[in-house]
């Protein structure tokens, strides 16, 4: 094995405890982009033994693959799904997001029975991406009680909680104004609602209703830019040095035309950008060999970087490389390649062995 993520799903049960402690409210187990890149089968398998209120992924093929999987309880989709894969989701017992006008009358021309379908409602509170606006109500609610559609869930989502106090504020004021409008008119009892994020969830007690929908907690990324320690990393990327050799100053390195600046000691390490890793860290990120930090020298090729380890000693083929955790976080990674900390773990390739460990503490 060249490289390999280590999840440690004891960390995991303790990020979700954490949540389900502080809100004291249902959870819902988000999972899509097969879990934050992570691995969603084994972090849902995990989740599943603990008292998560449901799953949630972006498309219907994740949703379908999770159920494959072994997969049992409820996973909600919150992207768009092709009417033509309808009667998957009724066969599969998904939830679907009903997010326009326009969604339900394409569903409604299907030949498909609307009244198996299991829906959330998501609405526009200002993101302006999916959601149902305010002055399309009417006629939805018309509809799904025309068409007798069983409506089990309302939710929104915020733009910016982790930041933005006024307009989070108002998002979540709307969202509720449209919810008490819709709860006189739905006659499902128990609706699901539910708006709050990771970055929410942490800074917003008030706004939990009844479910809060948890992603990036779950994985250790810390949604807000102070760090709470209360959320662990759950996994760790390792490989392995594949070759060392000294070079003199004035050598090349790597492809392009960069040199050596001084004579140095550098290994290589098998892991490039097809495996995820952002080619943009060129000659800025670092990885850790020995608890010590290693710079990346040259640029990161498909399936390999160079790295500089003039500073370490009776080094050899085979010891162990930190690329990700255990000291260099994703945050990290995301500020010095112009990105999100969720965008640095979800690129990387599910190709990658995962490893599953309980580690005690
Ligand atoms: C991704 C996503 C979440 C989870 O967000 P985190 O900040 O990672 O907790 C919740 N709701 C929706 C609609 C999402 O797309």
């Amino acid at each position: 094995m060249e490289t390999w993520l280590e999840i440690d799903l004891n960390k995991l049960r303790s990020n979700y405890n954490y949540i389900k402690n502080k809100t004291g409210v249902e959870i819902c187990s988000v999972i899509k982009a097969d879990g934050y890149g992570i691995g969603a089968f084994e972090i849902a398998k995990e989740l599943e033994k603990m008292d998560t209120k449901l799953f949630a992924v972006a498309f219907l093929n994740e949703a379908e693959e999770l159920r494959k999987e072994g997969i049992k309880k409820d996973i909600l989709i919150f992207n768009y799904v092709s009417p033509k894969t309808l009667q998957s989701a009724i066969d599969n017992n998904f939830i679907i997001t009903l997010y326009s006008l326009d969604q339900l009358k394409i569903y409604q021309k299907e030949d498909i029975e609307l009244d198996k379908l299991r829906f959330h409602i998501k609405i526009n509170t200002g993101m302006n991406r999916l959601g149902i606006n305010e002055s399309d109500l009417e006629e939805i609610l018309t509809i799904i009680s025309e068409e007798n559609i069983k409506v089990e869930g309302v939710y929104s989502h915020f733009a910016n909680a982790e930041t933005d106090e006024d307009f989070t504020d108002y998002q979540y004021e709307r969202f509720k104004k449209i919810v008490d409008k819709m709860e006189n008119s739905l006659k499902q009892n128990n609706i699901l609602k539910h708006i709050a994020n990771s970055p929410a969830s942490l800074k917003y007690n008030s706004y939990y209703l009844n479910l809060v929908r948890i992603g990036m907690i779950l994985y250790g990324l810390q949604p807000l830019d102070r760090t709470d320690e209360n959320i662990k990393g759950i996994f760790t990327w390792k490989s392995k040095i594949s070759n060392i050799r000294k070079v003199s100053e004035g050598e090349r390195i790597s492809y392009g035309k960069e040199r050596i600046t001084e004579d140095k000691t550098i290994a290589v390490v098998p892991v490039g950008y097809s495996h995820g890793y952002m080619r943009q860290l060129s000659n800025i990120g670092y990885v850790m060999v020995e608890g010590r930090r290693c710079d990346i020298i040259g640029k990161i090729c498909m399936d390999q970087m160079i790295i500089d380890v003039t500073h370490l000693e009776e080094l050899e083929i085979g010891n162990e490389v930190i690329i990700l955790g255990e000291g260099i976080t994703a945050e990290k990674l995301g500020e010095l390649s112009g990105t999100i900390a969720d965008d640095i773990i979800c690129k990387i390739s599910s190709k990658i062995e995962r490893v599953v460990k309980r580690i005690e503490n």
